[in-house]
């Protein structure tokens, strides 16, 4: 399997709120893009891990991936140690995508930014030979990702670049509505959460704006890395 991205989330959600848009776009370009759950979100103080499942599974088709895997580690106990770390190396060998996507640097759930350290130190690992992993019974091969990039979700963090996603802004929100129990709905009768407020729907579309509005185009995600980014050329920019 050889593909060109991996999306790596703490919870199944925070892939499509973080980057869905720019996950939609990559797809239409015809690139191959994986999702990796580290969590099944059993946390969550609305539905259940199997509610969750299957939002997952529909929400990865509306955006028109083809590959979800979850992990099944502990939601809200994400910790950076070797045995973590080894399941998610063992993903990154078997997809070997070039760019992996993962939870932001810093955010309102301490998972997340456990998410991104433990995946960053994964991709790195990744790539050392005498880092033995295994698939079906035979030894894998290294591979190490050129970048990873953090999307930004719940706190306002300042991106190191953005991608326009105005044409994918609709399937985004879509993607995210998969999620029926967790975003606002208002005939649910479970109890209000922070991200299941009609605000925080509306958050979505005026932050995406706002990105859009500072880098010169209608709606954009944000990312950061750790790694300086050089352009080939001056054709991609918006102007
Ligand atoms: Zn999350």
């Amino acid at each position: 399997m050889k593909i060109d991205v991996l999306a790596i989330g703490a919870h199944p959600d925070d892939i499509e709120l973080g980057c869905g848009g720019t996950v939609a776009k990559l797809v239409a370009q015809g690139k191959m893009v994986a999702f990796l759950d580290l969590t099944q979100g059993e946390l969550g103080t609305r539905g259940t891990s199997e509610t969750r499942r299957e939002e997952a599974a529909s929400a990865v088709k509306v955006l028109g991936v083809n590959h979800r895997v979850n992990l099944n580690l502990p939601d809200g106990f994400l910790e950076n140690t070797r045995d973590y770390q080894l399941k998610i190396v063992e993903q990154i060998r078997y997809f070997k995508p070039d760019i992996v996507l993962a939870n932001a640097i810093d955010d309102r759930h301490p998972d997340h930014s456990k998410a991104s350290k433990l995946v960053s130190d994964a991709c790195f690992l990744s790539g050392l030979p005498k880092v033995i992993t295994h698939s079906n019974d035979s030894v894998q091969n290294p591979w190490r990702p050129k970048r990873v990039f953090n999307y930004i979700q719940w706190k306002e963090l300042e991106p190191d670049f953005v991608v326009d996603i105005s044409e994918y802004m609709e399937v985004k929100i879509k993607a995210c509505l998969a999620y029926k129990t967790q975003f606002y709905d208002p005939a649910s009768k479970e109890p209000e959460t922070p991200i299941a407020t009609k605000d925080f729907l509306e958050s979505l579309t005026y932050r995406a704006q706002n990105l859009g509005r500072l880098s010169g185009c209608n709606y954009a995600e944000g990312f950061t890395t750790d790694k300086l980014l050089a352009l080939k050329n001056f054709d991609g920019i918006i102007l």
